[in-house]
Formats: C-alpha cells, structure tokens, sequence
C-alpha cells in the first residue's frame, strides 16, 4: 500500500497551521511598520490594524461597551502569569491573602503558578477531577467558601490534552454561590467547541492564544471586566490602558482578526464531529481491547479531539515517529513534553495507571477536516498500529 499521498496534520491542540487569509496577508500585504503610539502617518496606519482587530473583537464575542476591557499580549502563558501574580500582587497591598483555585488538569501555565505563590505569602488550591475529566461543582464552591480574602478560580473550559469541554454554566454556578472572580482559559475554544463566540459576561476573564486558530504565533488576547482587582505585570510606556505596556505586535494583533474572521466564516461544526467520530470509531475497532478512547463518557467533549490510552508499553515517540513516516503528525499528549518521555500528568490526575499514562496518542483535527483526509488517516493507522499492538 502507498501510504504517502500528501501529509496530514491532526496536531491542532498544539497549534494550527496559518490561515488562508494571514497567508495571503503576509505575501501580499504591505507592511505597516510606524509604532502604533505615533501621532503620524505611519504610526496611525499601525493603529488602524489594531483598532479594527479591536472593533472585530468586540463584534465576534459580543463584548459589552461598558466594563469590559481587550488587551493584547504575547499569547496565554503571558496573560495567565500576569493575571494571577497580578491579582496576588493586588490582594498584597490591600493586605489582604490571594487564593488561587485551579485544577490539577489545567495547562501547566496555571499549574506552576501554585508553586510561587506560597513565596508570595499566598495560597493556590488544587481542585481534583474524575475519571471523565469532569469536576464536582459544590466541592469547589465549599473549598471557596473555606477561604478568607481575594479569591480567583481558573477555569478551562476546553482541555488540550483529553478534549473534554467544562461548560461554562459550571463556572457561573461557582461565580453566584461564592465572591470568586473567575478567569476562563479559553485558549483551546476557537473552532473546537460549537459555541466558541459566546462567552458569558457574568465571568470575569477569558484568555485566547492567536497560534490555535490560525493567526501568527508569541500573541493572544484577554477579555476583561473592569471590577476584577489586578495590577498588571508588563509596566512600562502605558500602552493599552497599562493593561499590558510594550510596543504592541501590530501584525500579530491584525492576523487574530484575519484568522477569526476566516474560522467564523467557515466553522463547521457538524462536519468536524462527523470525521472525528468515523476516525474514533476506526480506531476503537483496530484497539479492540488493547486500548481505549480516554474521557469517552464525559458528558461534554469537543469536536475535534481523541485522545488514546494504550494498556501495554507502546513507546510512543516511536509510534509518533512511525506515524509521522507514514505522513501522518500526531502528539504524545501536551505539546510542551514532546520527546520526552513522561506519564501524562493530566491523565494521571484523572485516575489512569502510570502505564496509560506514559502510552497515550493524542489526536486533535482542524476545522477543515475532510472525508479524504479521516479515509488517509484510517489506512495510515491501519497499517502502523498493529506493529505497536500487544498482538504483532
Ligand atoms: N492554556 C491552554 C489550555 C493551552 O492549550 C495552552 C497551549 O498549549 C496554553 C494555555 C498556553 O498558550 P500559549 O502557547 O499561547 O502560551
């Protein structure tokens, strides 16, 4: 069998290729280059592309004219560092104690933060999850309402590495039953879940990083309402309110607006489940009982997203590496530990065994998946994965 026709990327939780339209930009474009603070021609030209990134924003997520901010920064490692020492710095000087609630199968961004902040004389809580990825809504509103002081729940409504979707209905549960501020790690929404442009204002962030949807990489947005108590970490020459200072990355900014307006236009969202679940389903066939589709009963997952454990030491980087042969680009689990050979910790956090947890596959499709494309994939898997089964 000829198994490389063209490659296929299904890596796109760890990033997505550019869009149509920011390529098309980048070749044809001409440059704006004035610094956007610039009073004249050039520096106003700049402006113009972050202003109408700024107005599309606000039209795309529906944001309110009043008491909501946007701010654009260097992709959401940045923001969710800067809002949560921002916060803690914030309760600090009211002397008050921050507390931090997040979840163990949250991004490493908001995971690390729980080791700083007890230097900074504040306090991070870890909040656990089940088998299904899912958390227990009224044990994290009684942990929340254990604790004196400024409080902020991180909340991730899509998880990066299982695909499971925490509907944000749940955070507005904990928003009304406690005095917790709420941010939304949103960066694994666009495209990938139906309701991607309907954020709920009753939360008070929502963090999007621009490389996940097609725009430029090192840039990201963050909505923000006005009440939430912060002193932001990137001090300087005042740029966005003093929200983020620094000279803003005008085309980053200009290609979140091109690559959303492309998705938006474009989204699919019947057709992305309909090829993931044939390749899920192609996939649960050819595993039989050596492996299984992680978070397969959790109540809401998104529509781009398989995650595979094995039961049996598979080596995975030489699966990835015999698949990515065979033309196909898939990921061990978070982008971040690619190459090295670690047990998953989101996976272990929800109960699997340290074995599943080292011998998973992630695979995660882009919003143009087609028929093609799943068939491709399909005998791709079907000729390299019996050669990894406990049974070759
Ligand atoms: N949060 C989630 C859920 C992610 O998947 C990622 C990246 O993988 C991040 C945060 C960090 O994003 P960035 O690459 O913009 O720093």
């Amino acid at each position: 069998m000829k198994l490389i026709n063209r490659r296929l990327y299904f890596d796109y939780n760890a990033t997505a290729p550019l869009s149509e339209s920011v390529i098309n930009y980048l070749r044809n474009g001409v440059f704006v280059f004035g610094n956007p603070s610039s009073i004249y021609t050039e520096g106003r030209e700049a402006r113009k592309l972050i202003s109408e990134t700024f107005d599309f924003l606000r039209q795309l997520f529906q944001i309110p004219i009043e008491g909501h901010e946007i701010f654009f920064h260097s992709g959401a490692t940045e923001a969710i560092n800067s809002l949560v020492k921002g916060m803690a710095m914030y309760a600090s000087s009211q002397g008050q104690k921050f507390h931090f609630f997040y979840s163990a199968v949250d991004h490493s961004s908001v995971v690390k933060q729980a080791l700083h902040l007890p230097l900074l004389g504040h306090e991070a809580h870890s909040i656990s999850v089940d088998s299904n990825g899912e958390i227990d809504l009224e044990v994290i509103i009684q942990k929340i309402k254990q604790q004196k002081g400024l409080k902020l729940f991180n909340f991730t409504q899509v998880n990066n590495e299982t695909g499971v979707v925490w509907p944000l209905e749940w955070a507005i549960k904990v928003k009304q039953a406690t005095d917790c501020f709420v941010h939304v790690d949103s960066v694994q929404a666009p495209g990938k879940i139906v309701s991607w442009a309907s954020p709920s204002y009753e939360l008070d962030s929502y963090t999007f990083s621009a490389h996940k949807f097609g725009a430029l990489k090192g840039v990201g947005f963050t909505i923000l309402s006005q009440n939430l108590p912060w002193i932001p970490m990137q001090m300087g020459g005042g740029q966005q309110k003093g929200l983020r200072a620094g000279t803003e990355n005008t085309q980053g900014i200009y290609s979140i607006k091109l690559a959303l307006e492309e998705l938006h236009s474009t989204f699919a969202p019947q057709t992305i489940k309909t090829q993931k679940d044939a390749l899920e389903l192609a996939l649960e066939k050819m595993l039989g009982a050596e492996g299984q589709i992680t978070a397969k009963k959790a109540s809401h997952r998104n529509l781009n997203t398989i995650n595979i454990t094995f039961n049996h030491d598979i080596k995975g980087e030489l699966l990835i590496a015999a698949l990515d042969l065979a033309g196909l680009a898939v990921s061990s689990g978070p982008a971040c530990s690619m190459g090295v050979s670690v047990a998953s910790r989101v996976l272990l956090e929800m109960g699997l065994s340290e074995r599943m947890a080292k011998n998973s596959l992630r695979i995660s499709l882009g919003p143009k998946i087609t028929e093609e494309d799943i068939a491709q994939a399909r005998d791709i898997f079907s000729v390299v994965l019996p050669k990894y089964l406990d049974r070759a």
